[in-house]
Formats: structure tokens, sequence, C-alpha cells
């Protein structure tokens, strides 16, 4: 069979430790045989970041940003222990962190759904894809223990050097703690304009959710510029799609998320974010079968799973034992990024590859045969553990079928 052209290459970022040892798997098994794969290849594998001062990093945000798509692989972060391990010249920062800077986006985590594997709450039949705002609020506070007996206040001084005071709390008897946070209509902005390309992009509602009866200027704000945004651009665009803007109090909504059976895009505000998206990820059983994806309000795609390097696996793979390690977010993040190349190129056939992966990847599954997380969570009366590279080569074996 002919292999599948492209026509505009997919920025490729690679990474670190077991996922990078998949990496080169999905791409040998499951992408290269089929696919005559475009890519500009950029290794953010963290001695290519230290070779290179970190200048990599950039360089792949900034290509991302000219061609639109990219896939990543995960990539350490460094720590203290990092820096004797690889000798590094710095503590360089996140590649992800970098990346969403200069993309100015905002992070969608997916579940992926597979029969045998029960969400803990057995009603969310469809995924529930969080949304979080990732910049601001209380992750970008100023925090103050302040003595008995003192007078805090809130003061803003504009450009002209007017001040605006107002009280926050006298402390009579007793000491306490202030803290002051902000937000900007553009980091807002961006963030809402993120959230409609991918609900519309999805096909999916988008229900979003704050505090605005308690905090009346600053959660309202985001309130009104969601508002303002869906009203001015994204109205029609909807109605048209078929699909909903619903914007309720966060209590209300987490009320209506348990009772749900999934299947919409939640955003929400940065704390809201990080407390409901590890709520969310536990409820559907494993951080392995969790894709995220990247978006910026101008539509620009990132896609890469949700879990990390996999250290205590890469080691074991070092010492040449054998390795059950899950691909699948790293599979998804590879279909989501070829199947968005052909929908902006009009290849048809590229879209179709990505979904006869992904659908090969879940009747793999399904069929019984897994990675050693998934075994010890799965309820299908018969299963298999496999392998790292058996567990694609099954894959494989079923994508066959399906093309
Ligand atoms: P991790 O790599 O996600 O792994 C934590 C544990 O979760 C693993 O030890 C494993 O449990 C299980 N797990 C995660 N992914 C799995 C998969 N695909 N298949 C099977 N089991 C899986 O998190 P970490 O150990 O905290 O971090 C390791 C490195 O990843 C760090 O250097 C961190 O900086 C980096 N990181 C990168 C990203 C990113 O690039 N997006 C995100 C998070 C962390 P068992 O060991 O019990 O089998
Ligand atoms: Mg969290």
């Amino acid at each position: 069979m002919a292999k599948i052209q492209m026509k505009t290459p997919l920025v490729e970022m690679d990474g670190d430790e077991m996922t990078r040892v998949i990496w080169q798997m999905i791409k040998d098994i499951l992408i290269y045989p089929y696919v005559d794969l475009k890519s500009e290849y950029y290794d953010l594998g963290l001695e290519y970041r230290n070779e290179t001062n970190d200048q990599v990093t950039f360089d792949s945000a900034e290509a991302t940003k000219k061609y639109g798509v990219a896939v990543k692989c995960a990539t350490i972060t460094p720590n203290a222990a990092r820096m004797t391990e690889y000798n590094l010249k710095e503590m360089w920062k996140s590649p992800n962190g970098t990346i969403r800077a200069i993309l100015d986006g905002t992070v969608f985590r997916t579940p992926i759904i597979v029969k045998g594997v029960t969400p803990f709450i057995p009603s969310w039949t469809k995924p529930i894809t969080i949304a979080r705002h990732a910049y601001g609020d209380v992750y970008k506070n100023t925090e103050m223990q302040v003595p008995e007996g003192s007078k805090c206040e809130i003061v803003c001084t504009d450009k002209n050097g007017n001040e605006i005071r107002q009280l926050i709390h006298e402390f009579n008897g007793t000491a306490g703690v202030i803290q002051g946070l902000h937000n900007t209509d553009k980091s807002i902005s961006s963030f809402a304009r993120s959230c409609f390309n991918y609900a519309l992009d999805m096909k999916q509602d988008l229900w979003f959710a704050s505090k605005d009866t308690i905090s009346k200027r600053y959660d309202h704000r985001f309130k009104d510029i969601f508002n303002d945004i869906y009203e001015a651009e994204y109205k029609e665009k909807f109605e048209n799609a078929g699909i909903e803007y619903f914007y309720t109090l966060i209590d209300d909504a987490v009320a209506r998320v348990i009772r749900s059976e999934g299947g919409y895009i939640w955003a929400c505000k940065n704390y809201d974010g990080d407390v409901m998206s590890d709520m969310v990820a536990t409820a559907y059983g494993s951080l392995a079968m969790m894709t995220s994806v990247l978006v910026s309000p101008d539509g620009v795609y990132e896609y890469e799973a949700a879990h990390g390097t996999v250290q205590r696996h890469y080691y074991k793979h070092l010492k040449g034992e054998s390795t059950s390690t899950n691909s699948v977010a790293t599979l998804f993040a590879w279909s989501g990024a070829l199947r968005k190349r052909g929908e902006l190129d009009g290849l048809k056939d590229l879209c179709d590859f990505a979904d006869s992966l992904e659908k090969a990847t879940i009747q793999t599954i399904e069929e019984g045969i897994m990675t050693g997380d998934l075994y010890l969570l799965s309820n299908l009366p018969e299963k298999k553990k496999v392998d790292t590279k058996t567990f694609l080569e099954e894959i494989a074996v079923r994508l066959e079928k399906i093309i």
C-alpha cells in the first residue's frame, strides 16, 4: 500500500527517559510504515536542552507558531537531583511552561475511555475535558502574615499617580494573614478564546463557572469577559455547530458534573482547574490514559500525554529488564496531531489514518491485551499483560485489518 503523503510538516518535540523510548517505537511500528512523515524535529531531551542553553525549546515553540501543529514527548523538568544526574549548567525551566508562555495557550486534558476500566463515577460514560486557566490568581500571589493591631489596605496607584485605597481588614486582638491576587483582561480573553475555539473543534458544549456571587469584581470580570467574547465572536458559530456555552456558579457546576454523563468541556479558573483536573483524572482511572493539548487563542495546537517521563520504568529498561509502560496517551498525542494536520491541510486520508490508529488502540485493550497499569484496573474476564513493545505490535496487527 502507498504511504499517506503530507503537505505541511508538523513540529516534533522529542523528550526524555521511557517516553523517549516509546516515542521511537511508536514511529517505527505505527507511523513510518503508513505515513510518509513530514516533521520538523526538535530534540527537547534534557541533554540537548542543556547543550543549547535551552534555545531548542524556544525554537520549537516558534516553529509551532509557524506551522500550527506540534506533537510533544514528555520531558524532564530539572530539580536538584537532575542537576547532578545530567551535569546541568543551569536548572532549566519546565519546557511546558516555556512553550505555554510563548503560545499564550490553554491546556485541555481529556481521558481516553475503554471498556473494562470503569470510572469511579460510573455515570461518566463520556470524557470530561478540563481546561485550566494557567495564569495568575493564587499562583502569582503576594501574601503576608501580619501581627495583631495591623491595618491592611489594598492600594492601587494609576499611571497618573492617583491612589485608590480600600481596607482589607483591621487585625484587632489577633494576628492574621493577607493575600493579594491579580489577573489580566488580556490573559482571561486568551483563555476564553482558546476555550471557545476548542469547543467548536470538538463540537462539544463549553461550561464555565466561577464564584461571581461572592467575588463581585474579580470573578465577575471573568464571567463578563467570557460572555462579551461569546456574544461578539462565537454565538453564531456555536449555534451553527449545535453546541452551547453554559455559565453557572462553581458550586452548581460541581454538582452538575457529578450527576452528568460527561461529553463536554469544563473551563476552570486556575485553582479550580488544578484541583478538579486531579479529581477528574483519578476518577477516570489512569494518568497513562489522559491526553493533553495546548491550544492558543489564535488556533495553534500542541499535543502531548498528560503524564511524565515514567522514570522508574526507564531505569528498569536501562538495566535490560522488561517494562510494561502504557503508550496510549503518547500515541493519542500523535493521532491528535496528525488529524489536526490533516484537517488544516485538507488531507482526508491522514485524518482517517488518525481515526484508525485510535480505533485499533482501543480495540486492542478491549480485546484484553494491555500494559500492566491497565491490567490492574481492568475488569475484563480475560486479560493479558504484555510488554511495552508487544502492546504496540498488537495495535499494528489490528490497524492492518482496519485500514
Ligand atoms: P510520571 O512520569 O507521570 O510517573 C509517575 C508514575 O505514574 C510512574 O512511576 C508510573 O507508576 C505511573 N505512570 C505514569 N505514566 C505511565 C505510563 N505511561 N505507563 C505506566 N505507568 C505510568 O511522573 P513523575 O515520576 O512524577 O515524573 C517523572 C519525570 O517526568 C520528572 O522528571 C518530571 O519533571 C517529568 N514530567 C514531565 C511532564 C511533561 O513533560 N508533561 C509532566 C509530568 C512530569 P509505577 O511506577 O507505579 O508503575
Ligand atoms: Mg493539581
